[in-house]
C-alpha cells in the first residue's frame, strides 16, 4: 500500500471517525488502475454499532423537528451539490468511471431529489376524512419509522444515496449507509454536503466496508427498522430473508433485463440512437440499461447494421476526458464476467457483429476497458438474453410482430423498464398497457428517469416498493390512523349507527 495516499474514515455523529480496527482497503480509478484514490475505512461490527447509536439517538431529536425545516436543511444541501457539481462530478468519474457528463448527471439527481424533498417538508400530506358517526373526526398522518440502513451499488453512487436519503430524512428518520466497497467517495462527499447543510450530527451516518462486514451487522440490528438495498437479485433475495424474522420494513431495488421493442414502422435512425444510449450509455451498467433490442424483421436488418456501425465508432476511453462517450468497467471482476458472457453469447450461437474484446491500447493500458458489444440473431432462450451482464453488451431478437415483441420482452425474471420505438399511437399504447416493467417509455430508450416520478420494478427487480416520486415515502413512514370524539360519549364504529 502506498503510504502517502489520502486517507478517508467513516462520518459518524457529525465526526470523521477511522474504523475501530484500523483496517483501510483502496480504492483505484477503474480508467487507470494505478491511479489509487484513497484508503478507506475497512469497517465492522462495532463501527456499525457505534453508527445505529448514533442514529438511535439522533432519532429522538430529530423526528420532533418539524418537517419544513427539515425541508430547509435539504434544500440548503441541493443548492451545496449545486455549487460543488463540478468537484463530485469530477470525484466521481474517477473513482466509478462513468464519463464526466453523466457524473454530472448523478450529482444532478441527487440535487434534483433534494429540492422534490424539500418542499414536501411542507406537505407531507395525510388525509382527512368524514368519520361515519356525529361529532368526531378522522384523519391519517405520516410519522417516521426509526433508524434506517442503506446498502447502495456502485453505478449510482451519488444519485442512489441520495434518492433513499432525501426521502428518509424528510419523514424525520435517521440514517446510517453503507457504500458500495468500490464507491465509498461519492456517498462521503454527499455526507459532507448534508453536513454543510446543517443536519444535526447522528442524523445521516457513513459506514464504509464490505458487504459481508458491515451490511450484515446492518441488517441483523434491531434497532434498525428500515433496510433500503440497492443493487443485485441474489443479495437482494438474501437480505430479504435475513429481514423477514424481524419484520423490518424491507425495500428492495435488483437487478434489470430491459426491453427495447423497435417496431417497422419505427423511425430506425432515432431508434438506433435510442439504443446506442440506453445500452452503452454508463457502459451499460445501469440497472435500466437496454440490454434486449426486440425488433421487427422487417427492421432488423436495417437497425442492426446502423446500431453495429454506431455502436464500433464510440470513443471509450477515461472519462475525465470530455470526447469519451464511454468508460471503462467497474473492475477486473466485472470485466471479466462480461467477456465470460461474450464467450457465452458466441457460444449459443448469437452472432457477434462489434466489439466485445479488451482495449488495451494507448489510453486503455491500465483500464478495465471493453469495446461495446452489439450481438445479432439473438433467441430469448439464450443467456445473453435472459440474465443480467451489468455490461457494454446488447443482443437483437428478431420478431415477427408486436404481439411476439411483448412476449418476449415479458419472457424475463426481471421488470424494471421497458421501451417501444413506433409512430404508431395504438401500438404504443397496447405496449404501455401490456409490458410488465415499472418503467416504460415511448421513443425513448429504457434509461433516463426524472426524480419525482416513482422508480422500481416488477417481479424479481423490486419488492413492490418504489424509489423517487413521492411513492418513496411510504418506504421510509408508518401510517396512523387517528380518531376525534368530540361527542362526550364512547361512540361505537359500525355499531351505534346514526338511525334517521
Ligand atoms: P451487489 O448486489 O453486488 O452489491 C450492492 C451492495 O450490497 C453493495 O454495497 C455491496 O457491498 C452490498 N452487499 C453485497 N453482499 C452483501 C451481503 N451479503 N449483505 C449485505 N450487503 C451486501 O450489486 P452491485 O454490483 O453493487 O450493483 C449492481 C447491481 O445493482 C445490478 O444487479 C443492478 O441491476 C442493480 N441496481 C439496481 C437498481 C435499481 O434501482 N433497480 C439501481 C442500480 C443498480
Amino acid at each position: 500500500m502506498t503510504s502517502h495516499a489520502p486517507v478517508f474514515k467513516n462520518y459518524i455523529n457529525g465526526e470523521w471517525v477511522p474504523a475501530q480496527s484500523g483496517q483501510l482497503v483502496e480504492n483505484r480509478n477503474p480508467a487507470d488502475n494505478t491511479d489509487l484514490i484513497g484508503l478507506f475505512a475497512a469497517s465492522g461490527e462495532a463501527d456499525v454499532k457505534a453508527a445505529v447509536d448514533a442514529a438511535a439517538q439522533a432519532f429522538k431529536k430529530w423526528r420532533l423537528v418539524p418537517a419544513p425545516q427539515r425541508g430547509e436543511i435539504l434544500y440548503r444541501a441541493g443548492q451545496i451539490l449545486k455549487e460543488r457539481k463540478e468537484q463530485y462530478a469530477a470525484a466521481m468519474t474517477r473513482e466509478m468511471g462513468k464519463v464526466l457528463k453523466e457524473a454530472r448527471g448523478d450529482v444532478q439527481e441527487a440535487i434534483d431529489i433534494a429540492f422534490l424533498m424539500a418542499g414536501e417538508g411542507r406537505r407531507l400530506f395525510g388525509q382527512t376524512t368524514p368519520s361515519e358517526l356525529p361529532n368526531k373526526f378522522a384523519m391519517s398522518m405520516r410519522c417516521p419509522v426509526g433508524v434506517c440502513g442503506f446498502i447502495t451499488p456502485w453505478n449510482f453512487p451519488m444519485a442512489i444515496p441520495a434518492w433513499k436519503s432525501m426521502a428518509a430524512l424528510i419523514c424525520g428518520n435517521t440514517i446510517v449507509i453503507k457504500p458500495a466497497t468500490d464507491t465509498p467517495h461519492s456517498t462521503l462527499h454527499f455526507a459532507e454536503a448534508l453536513r454543510d447543510a446543517g443536519l444535526p450530527p447522528g442524523v445521516f451516518n457513513v459506514v464504509t466496508g464490505s458487504g459481508s462486514r458491515v451490511g450484515t451487522p446492518l441488517i441483523n440490528d434491531a434497532r434498525v427498522k428500515v433496510i433500503s438495498f440497492t443493487g443485485s437479485t441474489d443479495v437482494g433475495r438474501r437480505i430479504n430473508e435475513a429481514c423477514a424474522s424481524t419484520f423490518k420494513h424491507v425495500h428492495l431495488e435488483m437487478g434489470g433485463k430491459n426491453p427495447i421493442i423497435v417496431m417497422d414502422d419505427a423511425n430506425i435512425d432515432l431508434a438506433v440512437d435510442g439504443a446506442i444510449w440506453g445500452a452503452f450509455g454508463t457502459t451499460g451498467q445501469r440497472c435500466t440499461a437496454s440490454s434486449r433490442l426486440i425488433v421487427h424483421k422487417k427492421a432488423a436488418a436495417e437497425f442492426t447494421r446502423k446500431l453495429a456501425e454506431r455502436a464500433s465508432e464510440l470513443k471509450v476511453g477515461n472519462g475525465l476526458i470530455e470526447s469519451n462517450e464511454m468508460g471503462p468497467a467497474i473492475n477486473e471482476a466485472q470485466m471479466k464476467t462480461v467477456l465470460d458472457y461474450i464467450e457465452i453469447g458466441k457460444s449459443e450461437g448469437a452472432t457477434l457483429l462489434t466489439g466485445g474484446e479488451r482495449l488495451t491500447g494507448p489510453g486503455h493500458k491500465n483500464g478495465w476497458f471493453i469495446a461495446p458489444a452489439v450481438f445479432a440473431d439473438g433467441h430469448r432462450n439464450m443467456r445473453i438474453a435472459r440474465e443480467e451482464i451489468f455490461g457494454a453488451v446488447t443482443l437483437v431478437i428478431p420478431v415477427d410482430s408486436l404481439e411476439e415483441a411483448i412476449d418476449v420482452a415479458n419472457d424475463s425474471e426481471y421488470g424494471l423498464s421497458s421501451a417501444i420505438f413506433t409512430q404508431d399511437i395504438n401500438r404504443a399504447f397496447v405496449a404501455m398497457r401490456d409490458l410488465e416493467a415499472g418503467i416504460f417509455y415511448v421513443n425513448l430508450p429504457t434509461i433516463g428517469a426524472e426524480t419525482h416520478l416513482p422508480f422500481g420494478g416488477w417481479k424479481q427487480t423490486g419488492n413492490g416498493h418504489r424509489e423517487a416520486g413521492l411513492a418513496a415515502l411510504d418506504v421510509f413512514s408508518e401510517w396512523k390512523s387517528v380518531y376525534v370524539d368530540y361527542s362526550g360519549r364512547i361512540q361505537k364504529a359500525q355499531i351505534d349507527i346514526p338511525q334517521d
